[in-house]
């Protein structure tokens, strides 16, 4: 076959023969059957580039190329044809016919191939069918039981013997005809089967697109959702630290807009004081994958909040993004703060605790030890507060020691440590105090507390008045630790209650 062709047809495409050579087609005569056998060949390859051409650039120059080709060799067919019938003939008239059988085949198919010129789309399925068609009922139909009548004239037999066995062959046409068309009809059985399982492919791809793209649009409403109702600022960095998405807490936190945050970066979002530290921790999520920062958040109004960030290192589309969740520390740290202030301080008199009282202390011992001016230390317990108790109730007892705790804090300096260390007893530690200036400050508050007329709030009787005995002690070089001077208090506080009580005693060590 010399069909001008240097293309590959696709991998996909299957070869669907039209016709199958076989013995229905077989007249015997060699010369007839390899002409025949290229006419189909011919035909086939037509059908499989229509075929071809729903799935590729359709190249009608190439289908033409082919028809004018089988055109060509028809009327090289035909010669043959009519040369046989003409060495072979018995009946003239018949020959006539066949002849104009053959002339009327080649009409056709030359306004057939214009058409199809003019309107491809339209016609060359047209054209193909007619030549499909014509193949069969010239084959089987015409040339198959001519053949045997040849045959037969050729084995020099009569030319009666030779028209029978034409009509015998004749006879059979029709069941052999029916056997072609039934082949043809499996064949395109066979394609419409394979174009139905190519579009059940691709509805069933489709509707498996459809309901990914549903399910990826659910979920990504549910992830906005999700974002928008988190208690915290969501935000997606890019790493020049341009925002790429926020929730709407970031705006109503800060009051910039959308616009004025899509223009900020991360940066210009923190005290400048904490710029240095947010841009190392940036740089720190996008390299290990995550990160945390305690900075504070500047707001459009000038104000600060301290927040708490989180960072993840993610990926979309190649690109390394960092997100997370901004949280709001303001009452955290309140509630540390008060926390802490419960830690370390009375909740009766509001002073510090005894724990306190001798952290602090021993702090400042460390410090006095190094400037060599060492504090001087106080310590007092109420007189007779069994019978203030007694008298009346434990509950005035307590504001009893409140309102000693007041008189303290007015009479000592800002600098002096100040804690209730037990039931009834105080401590003060004097910072950078001699002896001296220490008992004359033990003199004073013994005397204030003493002409404090104390009041009772919703009480009847006459204002109360309470005396309290003080022990001084001075700090010295050689304490490691505030205990020893608290013990040294402790004595001359001793010596004061058994001196007669309501009086400063100084320790003499
Ligand atoms: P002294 O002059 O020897 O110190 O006599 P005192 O009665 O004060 O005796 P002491 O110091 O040994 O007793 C302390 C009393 O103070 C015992 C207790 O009932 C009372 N007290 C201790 N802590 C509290 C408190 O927090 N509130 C009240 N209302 N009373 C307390
Ligand atoms: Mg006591
Ligand atoms: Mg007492």
């Amino acid at each position: 076959m010399s069909i001008p062709s240097n293309r590959q047809p696709p991998s996909s495409a299957q070869t669907i023969d039209l016709f199958v050579w076989g013995p229905l087609f077989k007249t015997d005569i060699p010369e007839l059957d390899a002409q025949h056998q290229r006419l189909l060949n011919m035909v086939n390859q037509l059908n499989q580039m229509l075929i071809e051409t729903e799935q590729w650039d359709p190249r009608p120059q190439e289908f033409f190329g082919v028809v004018d080709e089988l055109r060509a060799y028809i009327q090289i067919h035909f010669g043959t044809e009519e040369g046989l019938m003409k060495a072979f003939s018995f009946d003239p008239a018949r020959e006539q016919s066949h002849r104009q059988v053959h002339r009327s085949f080649v009409r056709q198919m030359e306004r057939l191939t214009m058409e199809a010129h003019v309107n491809p789309t339209e016609t060359i399925a047209h054209l193909l069918g007619f030549l499909s068609k014509w193949l069969i009922n010239h084959i089987v139909g015409v040339d198959v039981p001519m053949a045997r009548g040849l045959k037969l004239m050729q084995a020099g037999e009569s030319p009666k013997a030779a028209l029978a066995a034409e009509k015998n062959a004749m006879r059979h046409t029709g069941k052999a005809l029916l056997l072609a068309v039934d082949h043809l009809y499996d064949t395109l059985t066979l394609r419409a089967q394979d174009l139905l399982s190519v579009k059940y492919r691709l509805d069933e791809e489709v509707m498996r697109r459809k309901k990914t793209e549903v399910k990826l649009l659910q979920q990504n409403q549910v992830l906005i959702t999700i974002i928008k109702s988190l208690p915290g600022i969501f935000y997606m960095i890019d790493p020049a630290g341009k925002f790429r998405q926020v929730n709407p807490l970031l705006g109503s936190v800060t009051g910039f807009s959308q616009v004025e945050l899509e223009q900020m970066s991360v940066q210009d979002l923190f005290v400048p004081e904490d710029v240095p530290l947010v841009q190392q921790k940036l740089k720190e999520g996008f390299e290990s994958g995550h990160t945390w920062v305690e900075a504070r958040l500047r707001l459009k109004s000038g104000d600060a909040i301290p927040y708490h960030f989180t960072g993840a290192r993610t990926e979309l589309d190649g690109k390394a993004y960092l997100l997370g969740l901004g949280t709001d520390m303001t009452r955290h740290y309140e509630l540390e703060m008060e926390l802490t202030h419960l830690s370390q301080t009375d909740a009766l008199t509001g002073l510090f605790n005894l724990r306190h009282f001798l952290a602090l202390s021993n702090k400042e011992l460390a410090r006095a030890k190094r400037f060599d001016r060492l504090p001087a230390l106080l310590m007092f317990d109420v007189d007779h507060f069994k019978s203030v108790n007694d008298a009346f109730g434990h509950q005035r007892g307590d504001e009893v020691l409140k309102r000693i705790g007041e008189v303290c804090r007015r009479h000592l300096r800002a600098v002096d440590i100040l804690g209730r260390i037990g039931g009834e007893e105080f401590a003060i530690l004097m910072p950078e105090t001699s002896t001296r200036s220490a008992w004359e400050a033990a003199e004073r508050l013994r005397r204030s507390i003493a002409a404090e007329q104390i009041t009772l709030e919703g009480a009847t009787e006459a204002p109360l008045q309470v005396t309290i005995s003080i022990g001084v002690a001075k700090v010295l070089v050689s304490d490691q630790h505030i205990d020893s001077a608290l013990q040294r208090a402790d004595q001359a506080m001793y010596h004061a209650k058994h001196g007669g009580r309501n009086r400063v005693s100084v320790s003499d060590s």
